[in-house]
């Protein structure tokens, strides 16, 4: 707290980052990263790219990314917006997009970066109640409102929508903007960018964080009607002409062209989720139906802060959120086939501790 602090920075409350160990041999199994390194040609394209022309600002429309994006996706690059990480380009989104007179709708239980990013830039908004099973009920959206956001497969909990309640939502709100965001959709679900065409009010936005396995280069996309793309390009060049550096843009346009990496990686991530959710119902936990990453999952009669906590003692990162609701589900994220085992012996020995 300070005096030279602005009103608005006194009254935020800033989301709070899964754990990044420095502590090394840990399974970390809290932040939905890819257990396998990118595409062997991202790292190619970012070494011939480590050259003298880092002297030189990057191509502040990142052309070739989104040329390549939009072949990918069988889209026009003026349908293609990309940031700094998607976190970036819903933080544009919410300013350009999603603050509107009425107030934006959203669900109890989501990505809990959207009542940040409201707090950042003063959106109102409104919460709408999963329904018992912690599924999203479209039905539920039908108010009045100044725009919507889904996560689609949901965050934390990994639960899909399927496609024909998108189309339902972006019918009942074709006046409004409505953001889908896809961050875990390569995983099970189905993609809306297919609905672009006939609704110029949606906005798909992608992340290369998780199915690319990039977390660490920091890109995403957003992908919708020239207009609201527009919208984007004009918040992004009034805050940082070049969010994406050089080798940003050499290495995730490598990564979008790797299509084989890319489907190789994903079937091993989707067979090794059918797995550990099996395992974890062996152990007596409840899973939710999970069409990303991750799982969310329950023990009957143990506290998830308590779970979490004996799984960090044995060395195994999962994510747990103090939050009504979901206080006693863990989030853990799909690793490889070894540190989904070395979860479940831990938890194992855990239950039959306790027992
Ligand atoms: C991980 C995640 C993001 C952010 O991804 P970055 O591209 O790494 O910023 C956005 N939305 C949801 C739902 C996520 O889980």
């Amino acid at each position: 707290m300070s005096r030279f602090w602005s009103a608005r920075v006194h009254g935020l409350t800033p989301y709070v980052p899964g754990e990044q160990p420095r502590r090394p041999g840990l399974v970390k199994l809290n932040t939905n990263e890819c257990p396998y390194g990118p595409s062997p040609r991202v790292l190619d394209a970012i070494r011939a790219a480590t050259d003298d022309g880092l002297r030189l600002y990057p191509d502040p429309a990142s052309t070739g990314l989104r040329q390549a994006l939009a072949r990918h996706h069988r889209l026009d690059p003026a349908q293609v917006f990309v940031g700094n990480g998607s976190d970036e380009v819903l933080a544009h989104a919410f300013q350009g997009l999603l603050q509107q007179p009425e107030p934006l709708l959203f669900p109890d239980i989501t990505y809990s970066f959207y009542p940040v990013y409201c707090g950042l830039y003063g959106v109102a908004y409104e919460q709408v109640p999963l329904d018992g099973t912690l599924a999203v009920r479209v039905a539920d959206y039908r108010r009045p409102c100044g725009a919507v956001i889904l996560a689609n497969p949901n965050a934390p909990t990994g639960v899909a929508l399927p496609l024909r309640d998108i189309e339902a939502l972006l019918d009942d709100h074709s006046l409004q903007p409505v953001l889908i965001d896809e961050a875990y959709v390569d995983f099970g679900a189905r993609s809306a960018i297919g609905l672009i065409a006939r609704h110029p009010n949606l906005l798909v936005v992608h992340t290369l964080s998780k199915s690319r396995a990039l977390a660490g280069l920091r890109v995403g996309a957003a992908f919708g009607h020239p207009d609201l793309i527009e919208a984007l390009t004009r918040v992004k060049d009034s805050f940082n002409s070049y969010p994406l550096d050089r080798l940003a843009q050499a290495g995730a346009t490598a990564a979008i062209e790797d299509e084989g990496w890319f489907e190789h990686t994903r079937g091993l991530i989707v067979a090794s989720r059918d797995r550990l959710e099996a395992g974890l119902c062996r152990l007596g936990l409840e899973v939710l139906p999970s069409a990303a990453n991750f799982v969310f999952a329950r023990h009957p009669d143990r506290a998830g802060s308590a779970l979490q906590a004996a799984l960090r003692e044995a060395s195994v990162l999962v994510r747990h959120f103090a939050r009504p609701r979901i206080a006693d589900y863990l989030r853990i994220t799909v690793g490889t086939d070894a540190e989904c085992d070395a979860l479940l012996d831990a938890l194992a020995g855990i239950l039959r501790r306790n027992a």
